[in-house]
């Protein structure tokens, strides 16, 4: 059945539209935020405008980045000049040259739909250098994901990437009946402050891929997980025992340990 009309807005399911609609957890994400004039604030999905609305009172201009075409000129409609409305996909759009425009590093917000959090978080971390901080509404199992420490059970992949780059702030959880429609999880508001990694590896790729083998077999030994990238030799030279779990390792030492395979010429690491 397809949800009934909200503000003469036919929801569309395909661009995760749940509404804010709970004053008390809108106030609290902009306090959070702390919007002044002057700044560049971005949201990404405005949709009917709930956080836009308290935005553009504090900071008196806003760029927003809305797929939907219904809700774009809606939003256009309402704000006027206080708005720049920029009708696209940001998973496609360019940050980067905004900032530029702009003249200062961007402070993103959005509540965003679940199923393109993590690929748009990555793509606008492409442009970290232009971004002060970000905060964003997301599943919680995410947030939880994200800013989990070595050991912990929520400890993975997306953990040690995002903390390569960013400073990761879980900040406060709100439940499904602050949306309309509600979504059938608790979310989460977090902040992520981009900053230049405590060691950057030499090759970040191979730190990306070295990190994405060891956690699709997270229940194996690092000597079994890292097979065809580094044998015994390579893991211990890092002074990391090969008997042990990934999920145990820091993201310095993840660094450590692609450094070390970029290091080895092509075909050195032993089965
Ligand atoms: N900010 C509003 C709120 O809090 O009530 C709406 C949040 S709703 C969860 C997600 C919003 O992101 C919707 O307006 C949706 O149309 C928009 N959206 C979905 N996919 C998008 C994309 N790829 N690029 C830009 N906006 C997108």
């Amino acid at each position: 059945m397809s949800p009934r009309p909200i503000a003469g807005h036919t929801v569309r399911k395909r661009f995760g539209q749940n509404f804010l609609t709970d004053t008390n957890v809108i106030d609290r994400i902009v306090r959070a935020i702390d919007p002044r004039p002057g700044q560049a604030l971005v949201e990404i999905g405005p949709g009917l405008g709930a956080i836009t609305a308290p935005l553009v009172a504090a900071a008196g201009f806003l760029d927003v980045v809305e797929i939907d075409r219904d809700l774009a000129p809606r939003i256009a409609a309402r704000f006027g000049d206080k708005v720049c409305v920029h009708e696209t996909d940001a998973l496609r759009y360019d940050f980067a040259s905004l900032a530029q425009q702009r003249g200062g590093k961007l402070r993103v917000v959005g509540n965003l739909p679940y199923n393109i959090s993590t690929p748009l978080i990555f793509h606008l971390l492409e442009s970290a250098t232009h971004i002060a901080d970000m905060h964003f509404m997301l599943q919680k199992e995410v947030v939880d994901r994200m800013g989990a420490a070595a050991g912990e059970d929520d400890y993975g992949r997306l953990s040690v990437l995002l903390q390569y780059r960013c400073r990761v702030e879980p900040l406060f959880t709100v439940p499904p009946g602050a949306f309309n429609p509600q979504p059938k999880v608790h979310s989460a508001i977090v902040r992520l402050i981009p900053q230049p990694p405590a060691q950057a590896a030499r090759d970040e790729k191979l730190l990306g891929a070295l990190v994405t083998q060891a956690f699709s077999q997270r229940r194996k030994t690092l000597r079994n997980a890292l097979r065809g990238l580094l044998d015994d030799t390579g893991i211990a030279a890092c002074g990391i025992d090969p008997g042990v779990r990934c999920e145990t390792l820091t993201v310095a030492q993840f660094v450590q340990l692609a450094d070390t395979a970029a290091a080895r010429p092509a075909g050195d690491a032993h089965d």
